[in-house]
């Protein structure tokens, strides 16, 4: 995928048919920098999908927040499904930020140890891919990082504060493996290291956070082929031996190898966040097997929990089904956004894509479909009018408005969860508000319109990471394009290139444009008959 285009250009919203512009010519609105967020009478809870509950949250150290995501696996173009699952952490992580707490985010590349199917058996994604088009792994690992970056920015998610790679921990984790042996959960076998469930689940609980029962576990993955190495066929791979030919391996006290998938979440994020550590978030998907046995191990290693927090956000759909490669539903941020897919309808800006995602609570799923990006690109476009209308509204003297009520109810929303749903009912109210104010029907002060626009920016801005991309009217492309040409024709003039300069005036004159050369420049102006 190239995205240099995608990145450099956004669809204007609100043209009727998408109107691409480039990044330096859209027209941003200018906010007065944003004060700190209002004393909150709520506290935030978090959904923890550990305990089925929403707990208050009370983080381990005071002011500080350890967050680790489950980072992609970089062996192809990111879809729109997993543009979901990071811009719902990036908005947890915003969130988090805005309260106020110093956060250590980390969230991994995936560059080593994935394999096809997700299981022990098979292909490894990125080996597979390097065979295929023909490049060395590292090679594919670079250019998917980097399309993985790029679609970040064009939806504005924030970068991590540390972004590991599982082949730059290989030391790590064979450490962490030889602790699990050295405590009795996990065995050697042919070269390769599997981690003991049975025994394990003697002394710990193991399924809790999937809701599997291990006996369950057994009966359905009893006849699967290739386990002959393991002791039971719950066991999983926390080394795998490598065939000769294989492209990844390293030495290891077992012969040469390369790390288990699930490993490497289990180590990075306790070697940057602490044995136990705040938050751990990802896609539902990765409950089982991936999160279980990051658990697992953790324990299995240092006999500690390691989260106190785990949060899953939902899948993207499509008709209902999860959007997958596998699937062939899932589209590119390029194709969503030049509207080239046969799902798409046209061409959406990725800020109505990122307002449609936070329309949805992060724990719910959400259809894509055309005519919810529709409804959500009016929506998008109704806030930011609102919005704009700020700037203009002539104040009243009197007051006929609680903007505290709304700030309360805001943070209330985001307390609850992370509730961006609601949140944006109220500001929906608060666009009603905006509105009304703008037909005389109700009085906004100068202070209301200055919190008004504090709440808005702050929530909008700040928390759900949108940007506010003014409509570029008509108008200002006039502007714009009579601009080029009258430049031209200076230069033209300036060449003494007369033929040249004559010919563009009589052009824009039989258009009804005159051009009148005046001390300052030329001006134009479209004559009335
Ligand atoms: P992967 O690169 O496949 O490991 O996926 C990266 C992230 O995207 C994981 O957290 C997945 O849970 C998430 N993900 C994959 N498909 C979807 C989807 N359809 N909707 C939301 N998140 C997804
Ligand atoms: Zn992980």
């Amino acid at each position: 995928m190239d995205l240099r285009i995608a990145e450099q250009c956004v669809f204007v919203i609100g043209a009727d048919k998408p109107t691409l512009v480039t990044f330096n010519s859209i027209n941003r609105i200018n906010f007065a920098p944003r004060k700190p967020p209002l004393r909150m009478k709520s506290k935030l809870k978090i959904y923890n999908s550990y305990t089925r509950e929403k707990e208050e949250f009370v983080p381990q150290i005071e002011g500080h927040v350890g967050l680790y995501v489950c980072g992609p696996t970089v062996y192809s173009d990111v879809h729109l499904g997993n543009v979901r699952t990071f811009s719902t952490f990036d908005m947890v992580y915003r969130y988090l930020r805005f309260l106020g707490y110093k956060v250590r985010y980390v969230r991994n590349i995936t560059d080593v140890g994935h394999l096809v199917g997700d299981g022990d058996e098979g292909e490894d994604k990125i080996a597979k891919k390097a065979k295929l088009e023909n490049l060395e792994p590292m090679e594919i690992v670079q250019k998917y990082t980097n399309g993985f970056h790029d679609v970040m920015r064009i939806f504005n998610v924030l970068n991590p504060s540390i972004e590991p790679t599982a082949t730059g921990h290989i030391v790590e984790q064979i450490e962490m493996i030889e602790e699990i042996i050295a405590n009795g959960f996990a065995y050697v076998s042919n070269g390769s290291v599997y981690f003991d469930v049975r025994k394990f689940s003697e002394k710990y609980p193991y399924g809790k956070l999937s809701g599997r029962v291990i006996d369950d576990l057994i009966s359905n993955t009893r006849d699967l082929d290739g386990q002959d190495e393991k002791r039971d066929s719950l066991d999983f791979a926390l080394w795998k031996k490598a065939e000769p030919q294989h492209l990844m391996q390293w030495n290891s006290p077992w012969g040469k190898g390369f790390p288990g998938w699930h490993l490497e979440c289990s180590v990075m994020s306790t070697k940057y966040l602490g044995k136990t550590f705040d938050i751990h978030g990802g896609g539902m998907d990765l409950k089982f097997p991936h999160h279980e046995c990051e658990i697992a191990q953790n324990i299995g290693a240092t006999g500690e929990a390691p989260v106190r927090y785990w949060m899953h956000g939902n899948m993207l759909t499509v008709n209902g089904r999860k959007m997958a490669k596998s699937e062939g539903n899932g589209f590119t941020p390029e194709e969503l956004i030049t509207g080239n897919h046969k799902l798409l309808d046209k061409g959406y800006s990725p800020m109505t894509v990122r307002f449609f995602f936070m329309t949805g609570h992060y724990t719910s799923t959400i259809d894509f479909s055309n005519e919810a990006l529709q409804a959500a690109e009016k929506g998008y476009r109704r806030m930011m009018a609102a919005r704009k209308l700020l700037e203009q509204l002539k104040p009243s003297e009197t007051s006929a408005y609680n903007f505290q009520h709304l700030a309360e109810q805001c943070a209330e929303a985001m307390n609850d969860d992370f509730n961006t749903p609601i949140l944006i009912a109220h500001l929906f109210d608060a666009v009603k508000a905006i509105n009304s104010a703008n037909d005389g029907k109700l009085s906004l002060t100068a202070n209301d319109i200055e919190e008004l626009k504090n709440i808005f920016d702050s929530y909008c801005i700040e928390v759900m990471g949108l940007q506010w991309e003014e409509e570029q009217g008509n108008d200002q492309l006039a502007d714009g394009l009579m601009q080029v040409i009258l430049d031209l024709r200076a230069s033209a003039k300036g060449n003494k290139d007369y033929a040249t300069s004559d010919k563009i005036r009589d052009a824009l004159a039989a258009m009804q444009i005159e051009i009148k050369d005046t001390k300052e420049g030329a001006t134009w102006e479209v004559k009335s008959n």
